[in-house]
């Protein structure tokens, strides 16, 4: 069952009244509902006014049959205070976080939670700064009961200055251990604490958490850890990270298509299929000036095809308007609650097939920090897969389960790929060739020389040219004899590899990118003869024809999933231009059995598609002979 949660906040509620927020609950299908106090509100002394307010809207709702939470910040914290500030390896103070480690904070917080407790919530939920990466000062944390715990973890004294270089370059190191031990250990230690509050007041309230992006590694500990720990006896759950609004505003780069793809692979990181997880449904900061509610629909259709979470924390009502102001995210709710049943019926019994990306979540303490990374805190975004990013970019169907084509894993992520799995065929990119040929695997490399730019890239098969940004690099690289190379860098008077195939003596085949795909330029992928060319490796790779496969069209995002001789196709068109001829390749040849929102005729091995307008979804089902 997909369950639709919904956030709004008091001061909406005690600006407009309940009535239209009620109706807008009930349009949108919501059956839980969360409630978000101002966040000072709590700690100042206006705290006991905003609690009145919480139970009164918290039983209202619950008397009008949903089920009601609380979501609060864990660690914001604005203004003059005495608590302990989050703190970079360089030393910098956070301006609005306070590090879990505090005691007196943790006090203050458990009060907080006892209150919300009594207000007769159904769930509290923390937000997501119930992390150590992407704040203000980078990442941390280094704050004075962190620097006792390290010194604890290694049995010698550490200061900032000592472990600095540990932190932030080199190779893997007991420093590095250290602190993501007392990341895990403040966070554990916390989580413990809070329920343990919460259980003085009621045991049956779950507590739960918003995931974030550091989570799953310089966080030292996982989701699953902490929500079992928060939950107490009750059932789990978590909130994903990965919003509609990052691609929507380009945060990070991101684009829709990767946010989806950002909790598809979260999903697969849960170990206790008993804990709940939802998406984050975030069109953060609304109204739809900002993030168009296509961008929201995209993301839920995807997911819901995915069928990777329990449901959604949608995010269809502004915070600060009038709920009649901006009604737009629940009118494209409702006209799309005709697909949502159709991508039930057309999805759910089949399993995602495509190429598989190999993930290592938990990268940071072991991998060796590279030179132009070094002595910074942006070595926290190797939390973005640029495997994820090429793919999407692609649009090449990804898999995380066992059926696949071929395999991706770049960088530190090739750590996370079964030995046994390098017969089965990989595309890699230079620094993870560099870290099997460690372990004494041949992928086809004498030698690997210094950093390049290039302005393109010649493509042989078919003859092509390609553009490429002069922000991405790639390195020069010297092949053995056997590599077929795929494509050159052109950089003035030098040409250099920049793919090739290559097989080893013990049959294991690669496909490579000659740069590191992490901290590298998005336009190393898009473009069209990348598609062609990792479908035609991925085929050379495992030997079997890709599933299904549609090329030509920037920013469409493709999903496949297959069930016996079903195969289940769907479309996202994420760009502003229309596809006004989709031709989906299939890698056998079938009959179209169902459509949604498309007219679709089989022709051999393709299917042919109407027009898929701008920002649109369309999805086929296909039977092999
Ligand atoms: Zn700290």
């Amino acid at each position: 069952m997909y369950k639709i949660s919904v956030p709004i906040t008091t001061f909406v509620l005690e600006t407009y009244g309940t009535e239209t927020v009620l109706e807008e609950l009930k349009k949108l299908d919501c059956e839980r509902l969360f409630l978000c106090p101002s966040s000072e509100g709590l700690f100042n002394n206006k705290r006991d006014e905003e609690f009145e307010r919480l139970e009164k809207y918290c039983h209202y709702f619950q008397e009008h049959g949903f089920e009601v939470g609380m979501w609060i910040w864990t660690y914001y914290f604005k203004g003059e205070c005495d608590y302990v500030r989050l703190t970079s390896p360089f030393g910098q103070k956070s301006a609005t976080q306070i590090c879990a480690a505090d005691l007196q904070y943790r006090k203050v917080m458990g009060k907080i939670l006892q209150d919300g407790a009594r207000c007769g919530f159904d769930l509290i939920m923390f937000d997501d700064d119930f992390r150590y990466g992407f704040h203000d000062i980078g990442f941390g944390c280094c704050c004075e009961n962190h620097l006792r715990m390290m010194s604890e973890h290694l049995g010698e004294s550490v200061n900032l200055e000592t472990i600095r270089p540990f932190l932030l370059g080199g190779e893997k190191n007991k420093y590095r251990d250290a602190f993501v031990q007392a990341n895990a250990k403040a966070y554990v230690d916390f989580a413990k604490a809070m329920r343990n509050y919460v259980d003085e007041i009621n045991p049956d309230l779950r507590l739960g958490f918003c995931a974030c992006i550091t989570s799953w590694d310089l966080d030292g500990t996982t989701p699953d850890r902490i929500a079992e720990i928060l939950a107490g006896k009750n059932k789990p759950f978590y909130r994903l990270i990965g919003a509609p609004y990052w691609g929507a505003q380009r945060h990070w780069g991101t684009r829709l298509a990767e946010n989806i793809e950002m909790e598809r692979l979260e999903a697969t990181r849960r170990w206790n299929a008993n804990i709940e997880i939802f998406s984050e449904g975030d069109t953060h900061p609304r109204p739809r000036f900002r993030v168009p509610a296509s961008y929201l629909e995209g993301f839920d259709t995807a997911l819901r095809a995915a069928g990777c979470a329990d449901g959604i924390l949608k995010y269809a009502l502004d915070y600060t308007s009038d709920p009649a102001t901006e009604n737009g995210y629940r009118k494209a709710h409702e006209k799309n609650r005709d697909v949502y049943e159709k991508i039930n019926e057309l999805f759910d019994d089949k399993q995602s097939i495509g190429v598989r990306v190999w993930d290592k979540a938990a990268k940071y303490a072991d991998m060796t920090i590279p030179e132009k990374k070094e002595n910074s805190c942006n070595i926290q975004d190797t939390a973005f897969s640029p495997a994820i990013k090429m793919l999407t970019c692609c649009s090449m169907p990804i898999t995380y389960g066992d059926e696949f084509t071929a395999g991706v894993a770049f960088g530190e992520d090739v750590k996370a790929v079964p030995p046994a799995m390098l017969d089965s065929g990989l595309i890699l990119d230079l620094r993870a060739c560099e870290i099997l040929m460690e372990q004494g695997v041949d992928v086809g490399i004498e030698e690997i020389g210094e950093y390049q730019t290039a302005n393109t890239e010649h493509f042989f098969e078919p003859n092509n040219y390609v553009r490429i940004d002069n922000d991405s690099q790639f390195r020069a690289v010297k092949l053995k004899q056997r590599a077929s190379v795929e494509s050159e860098y052109h950089c003035g008077k030098n040409d250099y590899p920049a793919t090739y195939r290559y097989t080893n003596a013990n049959g294991q085949r690669f496909f490579v990118f000659c740069f590191d795909a992490y901290f590298n330029s998005e336009s190393l992928f898009r473009m069209y003869p990348r598609a062609i060319q990792i479908a035609a490796a991925s085929e050379w790779l495992s030997g079997e024809k890709m599933p299904a496969v549609c090329f030509g069209n920037p920013d469409l995002y493709l999903q496949v999933k297959r069930n016996g001789k079903r195969l289940a196709i769907g479309l996202w068109n994420f760009s502003a231009d229309a596809i006004d001829e989709p031709i989906v390749s299939l890698g056998l040849s079938g009959t179209v059995t169902k459509t949604i929102d498309c007219d679709a005729e089989s022709n051999g091995n393709d299917v042919v598609l109407s027009p898929i307008p701008a920002f649109s979804f369309a999805a086929v089902e296909v039977e092999f002979k």
